[in-house]
């Protein structure tokens, strides 16, 4: 069983740079018809899929059309509203889009992109502006981990990305180890609790009991449906933020479904 906590547990599929919005279309009608037929309770467990910007307006036409009780998001955002930032894209228009959630501060962009905390917590400050729900990720390398255990890296990440947020609006946080991304090898049950744990701490100091018990905090890191309930098993762990595993249809359903398959 998944821990009692009063947090409605999140399974968020971040697609990264993978299908177009034809695809994108497909894929969405598809998995809400798998998981229909599979009578998933959505109000017990919240399902968002992350695509590409050029995808937005196309799920997001079919999700009002049909109805669909599935949230979307972008990958990122810009920290400025408008104005000359070629290549940027605006909380504003995503929030234009009914875009829910924004990932903010993915391993991939924080190495590829040069992301710093200070720009993840401009970007924070850039999502509660237009009333979008920041993902905010945080993770240690596998270097971080042997020079300074799992929780310090990430601690700190969240600290500084908190100084943007604006007080009272609510944030998701995303665990994931940069070691476990993509590498098939997923942290323990056990080390994401203790991180999960510790992150929990930094909610409560920065944004204080009341928010931080309310506050929900994903796994993520080669997450599938063999090991996803042991993690949501752990009082701490509230979801997952699922890359690879989250473009297989059948194996993502799966994953959203973890409460069916408990014990495996
Ligand atoms: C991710 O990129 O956020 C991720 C967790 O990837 P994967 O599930 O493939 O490890």
């Amino acid at each position: 069983m998944a821990a009692v906590t009063g947090r409605t547990p999140l399974i968020a599929g971040n697609w990264k740079m993978n299908l177009d919005h034809l695809q994108a279309i497909a894929f969405v009608q598809k998995l809400a018809w798998t998981l229909k037929d599979a009578q998933h309770d959505f109000g017990s467990v919240e399902v968002a899929v992350f695509p590409p910007f050029t995808d937005l307006r196309s799920v997001q036409t079919l999700v009002s059309a049909d109805d669909l009780p599935i949230a979307f998001g972008g990958q990122d955002l810009s920290a400025h509203d408008s104005g000359a930032y070629t290549g940027e894209v605006s909380g504003a228009f995503l929030a234009a889009l009914d875009t829910r959630y924004v990932i903010i501060g993915h391993s991939e962009r924080r190495q590829y992109h040069g992301e710093t905390d200070e720009v993840i917590a401009a970007k924070t400050a850039a999502a509660h502006r237009h009333g979008i729900v920041p993902i905010i990720c945080v993770g240690e390398t596998a270097e971080d981990l042997e020079q300074h255990g799992a929780a310090a890296v990430p601690v700190a990440q969240l600290r500084t990305a908190l100084e943007g947020a604006l007080k009272g609006s609510e944030v998701v946080v995303a665990y994931e180890p940069v070691w476990a991304i993509g590498s098939g090898q997923a942290a323990t049950s056990d080390q994401a609790q203790q991180v999960c744990a510790a992150l929990r701490g930094v909610l409560t100091e920065v944004l204080g009991a009341e928010a931080a018990a309310a506050t929900r905090i994903l796994y993520g890191g080669s997450v599938k449906s063999g090991n996803i309930a042991g993690f949501m098993r752990e009082p701490d762990v509230d979801g997952a933020l699922v890359g690879g595993a989250s473009l297989q249809l059948e194996e993502f359903a799966s994953i959203v479904r973890y409460q069916k398959h408990v014990g495996t």
